[in-house]
């Protein structure tokens, strides 16, 4: 196809050249054979181009209001509300008996959790483990040793922080808490964030994360800035015990940490 075009056109030009006679000087380049190539690339149709997608960007979590109820699993029964103290140390005692699912039937101790109120920072895991179970104390195993090392780095003490879990009663091999135990516990954790009335919020790990932005994001995705639950901050770092797993993640975790530290400065 491309030969007979080049000929035609070739011919074409020879013929206007004869016409216009003077033009000799043209003869010797139009006699000689056009490129097939040149020819394909001056008839192809303009190639056109694909419009580029726009990027699709991931919507930033809505601030959580501070009485923000956690969703209900569908088919999971809302429990009755339980009594939420004007105390603290009511609201513990309210808890220590409390028997709203299925945790209490295998639990050794509740672990309410303990600091002061107006504590600088509160951190919330996601729930006690075996040693907390034993000994009704919030991070006192391997992981809260390493919560300890990190409190410190930030230039605190225990006493200057509340700690406490999503779910106050120890799932049976450390599970990851279901929507029947967070909804039915999740009363609890909303008052100790009103009475305690911490300046930062610090979530460790997807569970609290989750409980606390009122997101379904992990970790990784929720980490790195600044969130608020009602009006107070909040950041999202690794559990413990994921750092103790992975200590490639510890430099994550310092970063988070330092964002609460600039927080407290005011910053
Ligand atoms: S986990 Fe929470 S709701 Fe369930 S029994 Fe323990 S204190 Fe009550």
């Amino acid at each position: 196809m491309e030969p007979e075009i080049g000929k035609e056109i070739r011919d074409i030009a020879l013929r206007l050249a004869t016409v216009m006679e003077s033009d000799h000087d043209l003869l010797p380049h139009l006699r000689a054979p056009i490129p097939v190539p040149v020819l394909v690339d001056a008839l192809a149709p303009a190639p056109v181009r694909e419009p580029e997608p726009a990027p699709v960007r991931e919507p930033e979590p809505e601030p959580v209001p501070a009485h923000a109820p956690v969703p209900a699993a569908p088919g999971t029964a809302q429990p009755q509300p339980p009594d939420l103290s004007a105390d603290v140390l009511s609201l513990r005692d309210v808890v220590e008996t409390c028997a709203r699912c299925t945790l209490a039937g295998t639990r050794t101790r509740v672990v309410f959790g303990e600091g002061p109120v107006g504590a600088k920072v509160m951190f919330v895991g996601e729930g006690p483990g075996e040693q907390e179970d034993r000994t009704g104390r919030p991070f006192v195993g391997p992981a809260g040793q390493l919560l300890d090392r990190m409190i410190e780095a930030m230039k605190l003490g225990r006493g200057d922080c509340y700690i406490a879990n999503v779910v106050k009663c120890r799932p049976p091999g450390n599970a990851t808490p279901v929507p029947e135990w967070t909804v039915a516990c999740a009363p609890y954790l909303e008052r100790q964030i009103e009475l305690v009335r911490p300046r930062v919020l610090v979530a460790l790990g997807t569970p609290a994360a989750n409980f606390l932005t009122g997101t379904t994001l992990g970790v990784v995705r929720l980490r790195g800035r600044l969130h608020r639950r009602g009006d107070i901050p909040l950041v999202v770092t690794y559990h413990p015990a994921a750092l103790l797993r992975d200590p490639g993640l510890k430099r994550f975790a310092w970063e988070d940490l330092k964002m609460v530290m600039a927080r407290l400065r005011g910053v």
